[in-house]
């Protein structure tokens, strides 16, 4: 690194050092480690002719800043070399949708996987619908079987590996082998790992999204998302978020970038944390399975281990079975694990869930009640010791 301007040549270094050092440009903010967060809309041009050719590096607020510039220089080092561009959306759910709108036309079957957050499917049931986009729903242990589901008319597979509530893992290279024979991308909902656990483009899939609400962001303190593209999405991505008019705003561009800086050393204690919870819950009485693909005895452990370099700290567990009542008390007890949606901030969270009022293409028989756990960035014997007065009260009910 060239300490007078504070970055250089990224690729050869590690994640972690490039996570540190990429998008920063050091003369150019004046001396500043980051760069400013640039409230703007017009950008003024010197002349008359830059003017008459939209000539200069930024032309105007919803096309970029140079906030914008360092984030998307950030996320491309973070992605790896198949990425040639990342798009900033408002929220995980706006990359999710400005994707398959870009993507899909009207007359196109989408293959979506069973297991893909809830809202995701409200999209593709609720707009491409209406916009003449079919959609199939797949078990994600479907693997290459998934080849008897193409038709001469499907663009694009929406895969999210595992899912964010069941935690079934599902083969990416084996479904994107079968969607590139016919002419199909894929799309992957990466949340749950983040690029620093597994590099989706890596594995041949065409354009990776997160809710950088999430694990970038880390602090439950915005709504972002990104869309990172390969070399033969990239253009479509970028035309198509001109065209739909998304951008995000400064402040929340800003944290995500900040989110960044400090993402491998937060994720690496996720991972630890969560799986050594994940453990000792599968070891309580009171719980008869644990969803989470970083163990051993999980279903999707292969693929994991396979395709994957770490795990997060959101994962499910199924108690035996037990009234609604003795559920609640379990929750109403908990101090450290607040109740609420989302996860990937430094808290840890919990919510009761059910996959059954929505899956279509498989069945959701988990055999007792489901909870959603987030393993925050607390010691985890105090997670343990709150989880434990929240058991006593289960056990009680
Ligand atoms: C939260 C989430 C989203 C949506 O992100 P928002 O920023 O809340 O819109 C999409 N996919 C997954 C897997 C998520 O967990």
């Amino acid at each position: 690194m060239d300490p007078s301007t504070g970055s250089g040549p990224v690729s050869p270094q590690q994640v972690e050092t490039r996570l540190v050092t990429a998008g920063r440009d050091t003369q150019a903010q004046k001396g500043f480690v980051n760069p400013p967060v640039v409230h703007g809309s017009t950008v003024l041009y010197p002349t008359a002719e830059d003017l008459h050719a939209h000539r200069g590096e930024f032309t105007y607020g919803r096309h970029g800043t140079p906030t914008t510039r360092a984030l998307q220089e950030t996320f491309m080092a973070l992605e790896g070399p198949q990425c040639a561009g990342v798009g900033i959306a408002p929220s995980g759910l706006a990359a999710i949708s400005t994707t398959l709108l870009a993507v899909l036309k009207a007359g196109d079957h989408l293959l979506v996987c069973d297991n893909v957050y809830r809202p995701s499917r409200n999209f593709c049931n609720g707009v491409l619908a209406r916009y003449g986009v079919e959609t199939t729903y797949f078990d994600p242990l479907i693997g290459a079987g998934i080849e008897k589901l193409f038709r001469p008319n499907t663009g694009a597979v929406l895969v999210e590996a595992p899912g964010s509530q069941s935690f079934e893992m599902p083969d990416i290279p084996a479904i994107v082998g079968m969607a590139h024979a016919r002419g199909a991308l894929v799309i992957d909902d990466n949340t749950w790992a983040t690029p620093l656990f597994h590099r989706s483009l890596d594995s041949g899939v065409d354009i990776s999204i997160q809710a950088a609400t999430k694990y970038i962001g880390g602090h439950s303190d915005i709504m972002f998302g990104t869309i990172s593209a390969n070399a033969k999405t990239w253009p479509t991505i970028a035309e198509n978020i001109r065209l739909l008019g998304v951008c995000a705003g400064p402040d929340d561009v800003f944290l995500a970038l900040r989110g960044m800086r400090t993402l491998a050393v937060r994720l690496n204690q996720h991972y630890r944390s969560g799986l050594e919870m994940a453990r000792w819950l599968a070891a309580r009485p009171e719980v008869i399975r644990v969803l989470h693909p970083a163990l051993e005895s999980d279903p999707g452990h292969a693929i994991w281990k396979r395709d994957f370099t770490g795990a997060s700290g959101l994962f499910s567990i199924v108690l035996k079975p037990a009234p609604q009542k003795a559920v609640d008390a379990l929750l109403d007890t908990l101090k450290l694990f607040g109740m609420g949606y989302s996860w990937g901030g430094f808290e840890s969270l919990v919510i009761p869930f059910d996959c059954d009022g929505y899956r279509t293409a498989t069945k959701w028989a988990p055999g007792g009640p489901t909870l959603r756990l987030h393993i925050g960035l607390e010691n985890v014997d105090d997670l343990k010791a709150d989880l434990e007065r929240g058991f006593a009260a289960f056990n009680a009910a």
